[in-house]
């Protein structure tokens, strides 16, 4: 399949910085490189074709090498793009089991990852983003 590239929208790319910094402060030895952050079109169609709103219709990793692929047209609040961009980069470190992806982020970084919401969304407190400077 043919790669292709989009910027995603500013405010997610803002967070996503906001992420990596406080991985890399944290972990100085990561496993993999820097990841990438990129729009997919594999997700707009997804939800398009199947009304998808759940866990899997905002971002995934795994689809593209050392890649979080996003949504473009979300509107999550900070706590949980903090939450689910963390999650992904769980699964890159560990791959496809989301226990498994949850529980190296509380391992590494300490920060527990809940889910909340009606579609009971990856979510981080505000106060622990606050208190960790994400
Ligand atoms: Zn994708
Ligand atoms: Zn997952």
């Amino acid at each position: 399949m043919k790669r292709i590239h989009t910027h995603p929208p500013e405010r997610l790319e803002r967070v996503w910085r906001r992420v990596l910094k406080f991985v890399y402060r944290n972990v100085q030895d990561l496993a993999f490189p820097p990841p990438a952050l990129q729009t997919c079109e594999k997700i707009a169609q997804d939800r398009q074709t199947s009304g998808l709103t759940g866990r899997r219709s905002f971002m995934h990793a795994g689809h593209y090498p050392n890649t979080v692929c996003v949504w473009k047209g979300t509107r999550l609040a900070d706590s949980f793009l903090v939450g689910i961009l963390m999650h992904e980069i769980g699964h890159l470190a560990t791959g496809a089991d989301d226990v498994l992806a949850d529980k190296y982020v509380f391992e590494m970084f300490g920060l527990p990852i809940l889910y909340k919401g009606p579609l009971k969304l990856e979510w981080v407190d505000p106060k622990i983003i606050r208190q960790r400077r994400i």
